[in-house]
């Protein structure tokens, strides 16, 4: 029997599911399927963000970095000896947020009174979605269709995943061990956060990354400070390293083969994480017929609306343009539901912010002062270092620098970006000004309590125009 639903949603991560909640609320009669399997086999839902990525990697992340700073606590004057890691029960704690949360999204959906359908759905034709569990077919019929399947790892022919001794980043989140020797292809978000991890708990972390920029991405100064003080902690971040071939040898250990400076070099380690980016996974999700497009990068062919060519089908999340990003796809399956309802939301593609939840925390919200000015627009900026900052020092963890920049005629904000202590707190603070379409001036005349992380960000504010108080400012800048 045909089922009829007035959304059908497929693809239960942040997307997909978002898509499905804020649909029910606007009562519409909604189905939402998924075919993500745990480590067991049982069926969970929360896509990839809160099964193998955004939840456990923090998780491993904060407890890591709460283990590297207990080994520190006499600079503060507590003498704690004898601290040692459980992993088996880092790994323990890690799983039971994911379960926490993963069980929570099916009581959302319930709640909201979402059909949640295990299996796989494949777009038939523009209304129409079949789904398989195991050889079992349902059709189900809809107006609207909404595809959010999320994106999987690369993988490269120069390091083949065998999930044992050469693995991505859902394998380099379960170790059972500490691995001595760590090699990671790829110094991007993947390979710091993890490599960082790692790092903590005592591997030798050696990143090989192919580009000679490190960060691209981030603006610049703050790529240069944050290699340095990766640098510092430990992980040797080798740039202009393209991995050419890698093998397990007798020994179970990876022998890693790349060229630097067009000289070729090897790396043995004792396990490889492979994080060279993700690809949408759009395979046997729709049929020809159906009118769905991808584009040239095989992304699925959206407009700012998120709608395909394809009448009433929309698309959301990892699978399309920008970039790959939880919020971001938990935004526009939102901004879908609406719009299906008959509202005109729009996503602000200009205010997406970006962390990498290394520590110090990288944050940023628009753009970098080198991709301004290389568009030849002028700024002006304003810094501040958390070394002068009465909060952070307290902490005893006053490293990294906060810059606003804002446009040099109307004074608008263009960028915030944020290399320090809660950075990805404090970008909040750029992105709430940049919606409201804020002057650096508006930031400068607004109150922070005293003391917190946030005066930084007020500092550098009162800096674009030369006016910051706890530090010496830029002649320039008067
Ligand atoms: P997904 O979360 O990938 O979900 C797609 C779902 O659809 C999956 O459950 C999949 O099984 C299912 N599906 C696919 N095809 C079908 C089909 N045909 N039928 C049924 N079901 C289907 N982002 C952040 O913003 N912050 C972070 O801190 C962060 N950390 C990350 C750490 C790691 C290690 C990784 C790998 C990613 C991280 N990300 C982070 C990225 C984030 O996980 C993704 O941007 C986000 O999950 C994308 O959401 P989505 O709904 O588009 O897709
Ligand atoms: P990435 O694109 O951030 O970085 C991949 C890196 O691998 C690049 O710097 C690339 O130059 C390098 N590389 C590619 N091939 C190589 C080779 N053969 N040898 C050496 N280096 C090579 O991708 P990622 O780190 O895998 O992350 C994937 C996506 O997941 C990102 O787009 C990100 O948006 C998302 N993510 C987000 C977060 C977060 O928001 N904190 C965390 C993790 C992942």
């Amino acid at each position: 029997m045909t089922k009829t639903f007035d959304i059908v949603v497929i693809g239960a991560g942040p997307a997909g599911y978002s898509a499905a909640i804020r649909a029910a609320q606007l009562g519409m009669s909604v189905a939402c399927i998924d075919n993500n399997l745990d480590s067991e086999g049982n069926p969970t839902l929360g896509g990839t963000c809160l099964n193998v990525g955004c939840i456990p990697s923090k998780a491993l992340l904060d407890v890591s970095h709460k283990f590297h700073e207990s080994q520190h606590y006499g600079d503060i004057g507590i003498e704690a000896t004898d601290l040692s890691l459980n992993l088996a029960a880092v790994m323990k704690h890690k799983d039971s947020v994911v379960n926490q949360l993963t069980s929570g999204i099916g009581l959302l959906l319930q709640g909201n009174k979402v059909e949640a359908i295990e299996g796989t759905g494949y777009l038939a034709s523009e209304n129409v979605v079949v789904t398989d569990r195991s050889g079992n077919t349902e059709e189900l019929n809809a107006e609207h269709i909404i595809l959010a399947p999320g994106s999987i790892p690369i993988q490269i022919p120069s390091a083949v995943v065998d999930e044992e001794n050469i693995v991505d980043s859902t394998g380099a989140l379960k170790f059972s061990e500490v691995p001595k020797r760590l090699g990671v292809i790829g110094a991007g978000i993947i390979g710091l956060e993890l490599g960082s991890v790692w790092n903590r708990f005592g591997s030798d972390v050696v990143i090989l990354e192919a580009l000679d920029d490190f960060l691209p991405m981030a603006d610049a100064r703050i790529a240069r400070d944050a290699k340095r003080q990766f640098t510092n902690q430990g992980m040797d971040i080798r740039l202009g390293s393209l991995v050419t071939d890698s093998k397990v040898n007798d020994q179970g250990e990876v022998v890693v083969t790349f060229t630097q400076k067009e000289e070729e070099h090897q790396l043995v380690c004792d396990k490889l994480i492979v994080a060279v980016g993700r690809a949408p996974n759009t395979d046997k999700l729709f049929s020809p017929e159906s009118l769905v497009q991808l584009d040239e990068r095989g992304f699925i062919f959206v407009n700012e609306f998120c709608e395909t060519d394809a009448v009433g089908v929309y698309a959301v999340g990892d699978a399309v343009r920008g970039p790959m990003l939880a919020h971001k796809g938990m935004e526009e399956g939102v901004m879908v539901a609406e719009r299906i309802a008959g509202n005109k939301p729009l996503v602000n593609y200009d205010c997406v912010p970006s962390v990498i939840y290394t520590h110090p925390e990288i944050a940023w919200v628009g753009e970098s002062e080198q991709s301004l000015k290389g568009d030849g627009i002028e700024i002006r900026s304003g810094t501040f270092l958390f070394s002068a900052n009465g909060r952070a020092l307290a902490a005893n963890d006053a490293t990294g620098i906060v810059k606003v920049i804002a446009d040099a005629e109307s004074d608008s904000i263009l960028g915030m970006h944020v290399f320090g202590p809660s950075a990805s707190e404090l970008v909040a603070q750029g992105v709430i000004a940049m919606e409201m379409g804020s002057t650096a001036e508006d930031l400068a005349l607004t109150m922070f309590a005293h003391p917190t992380l946030s005066e930084a960000v007020h500092e550098a504010a009162l800096g674009v125009a030369g006016n910051a108080i706890h530090t010496l400012n830029r002649p320039s800048r008067k």
